[in-house]
């Protein structure tokens, strides 16, 4: 049976990027493949302490499986839900393709190079996670990763990894995942979804991000949601128009109502042809964002920690199972064991 596997880090609350890039294609393809495929979704608590954690981390953990739930996954038995850090085959195969990995591959991290800017000094952590990440998908032999496009560098990652250790043992040891432009195809895209930063929408949407106006969070108030798009940033050209290279501020506005919406992109774009004011636009997407918020956060608060701490107990149970197993492979191929 083939592997489907994601994972968002728990820092903080989730913001509508993470949401709509990532949170909402994962349950949707989890819904559709569950039958035939495993579908591995944990929380990557390892990859957490490598920055700030806002509020506690336990909370922070069980909440964005709550987070899944709400958006409508549907557990059955090929849907495992385990945290990381109760995995310890992550941290020992990080060890081994350390060994593998070259210091120039994990420099040419686009991320690193983001996350590390302008910092006086940078944890070992920043640096090695990618390693880590291809970790977390060769242990369960997992094609196809659903992840935005900010992370389509760190497959690649995984994928020369899986290779170069097949090739220097001789032996189909790791299963390479599919390349990115597969895995955009397998989540039903054209190109990986990226929402923008609503004051500066040449860059995207992160949770890290200082500013509160530039980021909808998942637990906004759906009209304090409703305010930060009516004061996106926008441009002076004066014609709605899907053109993120020049309007990319209109641009991010058509997504993200055509995401909420569950609206393909060009039907939406369609309505506005020839349209001209962006107040309009704003109007309409506020209320489309503000009403999805509402839905959710319905949803959210009848879900339990309890029934998230059944999933952690079962989905661990499997994952060891799964990763150790794969772990002394590699611990074999180096002969460790
Ligand atoms: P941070 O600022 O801490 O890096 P982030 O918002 O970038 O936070 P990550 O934890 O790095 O979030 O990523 C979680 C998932 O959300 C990844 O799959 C990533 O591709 C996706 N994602 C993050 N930001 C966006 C965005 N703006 N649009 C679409 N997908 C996104
Ligand atoms: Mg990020």
């Amino acid at each position: 049976m083939k592997t489907i596997l994601t994972g968002i880090r728990a820092n903080s609350e989730l913001t509508l990027g993470n949401y709509l890039g990532a949170l909402l294609p994962m349950v949707r393809l989890a819904n559709k493949y569950s039958d035939e495929m495993n579908v591995n979704i944990f929380v990557p608590d390892l990859h957490s302490i490598i920055s700030n954690v806002d509020g506690d981390l336990q909370y922070n953990i069980v909440r964005t499986i709550r987070y899944y739930l709400a958006a409508g996954l549907k557990v059955n038995e090929h849907v495992h839900i385990y945290r990381q850090s109760y995995v310890p085959a992550h941290s020992e195969l990080c060890w081994i393709l350390n060994c593998v990995a070259t210091m120039g591959e994990a420099s040419r991290m686009t991320q690193y190079k983001e996350k590390s800017e302008g910092r006086e000094s940078c944890n070992v952590g920043i640096f090695d996670y990618p390693i880590l990440m291809a970790a977390d998908i060769l242990l369960y032999s997992a094609e196809y990763v659903p992840i935005g496009e900010d992370q389509f560098q760190h497959i690649e990652l995984a994928r020369n990894l899986a290779m170069r250790f097949n090739h220097r043992f001789n032996e189909e040891i790791f299963t390479v995942p599919a390349k990115t432009s597969e895995q955009v195809k397998f989540m039903g895209l054209s190109d990986g979804i990226r929402i923008r930063d609503l004051l500066n929408p040449e860059k995207k949407m992160s949770k890290s991000t200082a500013s509160e106006n530039s980021k909808i969070m998942l637990d906004d108030e759906p009209a304090k949601a409703a305010k930060k798009i009516m004061s996106a940033t926008t441009d002076s050209l004066g014609k709605i128009k899907f053109d993120m290279f020049n309007q990319p501020g209109v641009s991010n506005l058509l997504l993200i109502d055509a995401l909420v919406t569950n609206t393909p992109l060009q039907d939406v774009i369609s309505t506005w042809v020839g349209e001209t004011r962006y107040g309009d636009l704003k109007q309409k997407v506020a209320s489309d964002v503000s009403n999805m918020l509402t839905e959710f956060q319905a949803s959210l608060a009848n879900i339990t920690d309890n029934e998230v701490l059944d999933l952690f107990a079962k989905g661990e149970e499997y994952a060891n199972r799964v990763a150790n197993a794969k772990l002394l492979e590699a611990q074999k191929a180096f002969g460790l064991r």
